[in-house]
């Protein structure tokens, strides 16, 4: 195995698959540490791209710039592997009341939203078994990704260049040298951490504040229910194909188990049975948790001290949209051709690092 590399990329969850990605296509050698782990994302998420944050009908933050890139880079990934995993389709959304029919009509006047907000098309995925209180809207650009087969596939594309090292990584074994680093004998002009959720137990990062947040996601089979679109009744009910629905998800920021727990199980079969009538048969649970930020904003950047370390991470809640635009940004930022845009940078929490330097030294 090739001992040499420009970049080693620590995880290979969909931050860590992107950034590797970006990389290579710019010309750079690329290798990743990977271990599955319980409580990694990306193996759960249901991949779900959605340009609105339903609770007040507001664009999600930068969907405008996020979206076009995000779809370029998965529509190529899937024609380079052959393979169909992008699914563009409406969001049904279902109002609650005739509060939310008035913000919903409001976007509807306002030509920023013109391509995301839509009244429901007629007949068009009504279903007599779904609630809609106060009837429904849709949304238009939104969708859903399967990530899982595309993490394998970038995993064997690694593997396959002798790329990929599948087993833990020990932040003991990383010797600082002054051009790179050595892990465990392999040298690397920068080491890439993008280990989702345990950021938080990383020794050089861990003064950013991480916020995670636990989530149960359900696989129900529904014979009756013929969705076509995703439903959305502050939950959602997303037709995977053959009678399969993906139902979730639940947000639990305090007591994170990494694995499926009853009281997500609980939660999600109440709000499916107060907005479905019919037969169903739970055929899976899965639980992850999502590295999200205090100011939910992505992280990207070097260590402040440590030149050859560096973060990309912090896709919480919509990695799908988010992950593309900033793996290009950052990738672009490590060979030199751009900068980080401060929203996203993680010397926004300089003096939560200073801070926690100081506490170092005088303990
Ligand atoms: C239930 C649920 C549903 C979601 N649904 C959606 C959705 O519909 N749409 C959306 O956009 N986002 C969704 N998300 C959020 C999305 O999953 C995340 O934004 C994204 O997957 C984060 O990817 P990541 O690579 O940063 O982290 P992760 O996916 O957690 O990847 C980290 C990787 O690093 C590896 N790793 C970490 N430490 C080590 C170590 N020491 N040694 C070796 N390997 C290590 C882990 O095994 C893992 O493979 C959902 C999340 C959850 C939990």
């Amino acid at each position: 195995m090739k001992r040499s590399f420009d970049y080693l990329v620590v995880g290979q969850g969909l931050a860590g698959s992107l950034l590797a990605w970006e990389l290579e296509k710019a010309g750079s050698t690329v290798a990743i540490i990977d271990r599955h782990r319980a409580g990694a994302a990306s193996r759960v998420a249901s991949g779900m791209w959605n340009p609105l944050t339903f609770r007040l009908v507001l664009k999600s933050w930068r969907a405008d710039t996020l979206l076009p890139v995000a779809m370029e880079v998965y529509t190529d990934l899937c024609a380079h592997f052959g393979a169909e995993w992008l699914h563009p389709v409406n969001i049904s959304r279902s109002f609650p009341d005739q509060a939310y029919v008035r913000l919903w009509e409001e976007k509807l006047l306002d030509p920023a939203y013109d391509a995301y907000v839509r009244l429901a098309s007629a007949g068009a995925d009504t279903h007599a078994r779904l609630r809609y209180p106060a009837g429904r809207g849709e949304v238009a650009g939104a969708g859903w990704l399967e990530l899982p087969p595309l993490l394998a596939a970038i995993r064997k594309h690694f593997k396959l260049k002798d790329a990929l090292f599948e087993t833990e990584f020990a932040y003991a074994d990383i010797r600082l040298q002054s051009d790179g680093i050595n892990w465990q004998g392999v040298e690397a002009c920068k080491l890439i951490f993008a280990e989702g959720s345990l950021l938080q137990q990383n020794p050089w990062f861990n003064w950013i504040p991480l916020k995670p947040a636990q989530g149960d996601v359900l696989t129900l089979r529904i014979p009756e229910l013929r969705l076509e679109q995703i439903y959305n009744a502050g939950f959602f009910i997303l037709p995977l194909g053959h009678d399969q629905y993906r139902v979730g998800a639940t947000y639990e920021w305090d007591v994170l188990s990494k694995l499926p727990t009853e009281a997500g199980k609980a939660e999600l079969l109440d709000k499916f049975t107060k907005a479905y009538s019919g037969h169903y048969e739970v055929i899976d649970h899965q639980s992850g948790i999502r590295p999200t930020v205090a100011d939910r904003r992505p992280l990207l950047g070097i260590h402040p001290a440590h030149p050859a370390l560096g973060v990309f991470n912090g896709l919480g809640t919509k990695g799908v949209m988010t992950g593309p635009y900033f793996a290009r940004q950052m990738a672009a930022f490590l060979q030199g051709k751009s900068t980080i845009e401060a929203e996203a940078d993680i010397l926004r929490f300089r003096k939560r690092y200073e801070k926690s330097r100081e506490a170092a030294q005088k303990a």
